[in-house]
């Protein structure tokens, strides 16, 4: 299986990517998570990407299809992947069809998760993350069991640096402006399944299978 997870920032693609991967047994993978990554390890790639992710703009393209094409030649993408946050540009999109074609690979769907930008707003000013295992929690809708504290794995949650308001509603503005075009890109490849991503963890999962499960049957 080797799905693309698209949609705005906020939108639930982390958190439907971890259990696609899960329930499918192929990687997750979210260039938020691998530039996060490199930041805290002080890479020089990290102090790059610093720049452009507190201030809500993208990382540039070539930084992010490097990072990429290396990620997607390891071993464990054998069996298929799920990419979350990636590509989020059409020249990006355009080099994950090189990437894949050079591999002799291709998607199977892009699965958008939709949402009103009312509702994505809402979601990231009440979002934290556990640093440690990436888990997402949202202080209203899926709170953890106890304040501050990841159910998962026991570390101290926080609140990401670009989930603060300024920031997220210029991320909003370059999903619109740079990723959003990707739906008409995906479209016109007919990959594309277009999911309502409002609703619990679980619904938007049940959406998903069932979309993902039609568009098999109809192939
Ligand atoms: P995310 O964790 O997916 O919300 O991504 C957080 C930030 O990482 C974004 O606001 C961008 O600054 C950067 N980023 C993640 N993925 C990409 C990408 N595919 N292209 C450019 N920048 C990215």
């Amino acid at each position: 299986m080797r799905i693309v997870l698209l949609g705005g920032p906020g939108s639930g693609k982390g958190t439907q990517g971890r259990l696609l991967s899960e329930e499918h047994g192929v990687p997750a993978i979210s260039t938020g998570d691998i530039l996060r990554a490199e930041i805290a390890a002080g890479a020089p790639l990290g102090m790059r990407a610093r720049e452009y992710m507190s201030g809500g703009s993208l990382v540039p393209d070539d930084v992010v299809l490097g990072v990429m094409e290396k990620r997607l030649a390891q071993p464990d993408m054998g069996r298929g992947f799920i990419l979350d946050g990636f590509p989020r540009s059409i020249p990006q999109a355009e080099g994950l069809d090189r990437i894949l074609k050079k591999m002799g690979l291709a998607l199977d769907a892009v699965v958008k998760l939709h949402l009103e930008k009312k509702t994505l707003i809402e979601r990231l000013t009440s979002r934290w993350t556990c640093p440690a295992c990436a888990t997402v929690y949202n202080r209203i809708s899926s709170p953890p069991r106890v304040a501050g504290i990841c159910d998962r794995c026991g570390a101290s949650l926080v609140q990401r640096d670009d989930d603060q308001p300024d920031t997220v509603r210029r991320r909003l503005n370059v999903y619109e402006m740079m990723t959003a075009p990707l739906i008409d890109f995906y479209d016109a490849s007919g990959l594309l399944v277009i999911v309502d991503g409002d609703g619990t963890v679980a619904e938007v999962a049940e959406r998903i299978a069932r979309s993902l499960e039609e568009r098999r049957r109809r192939n």
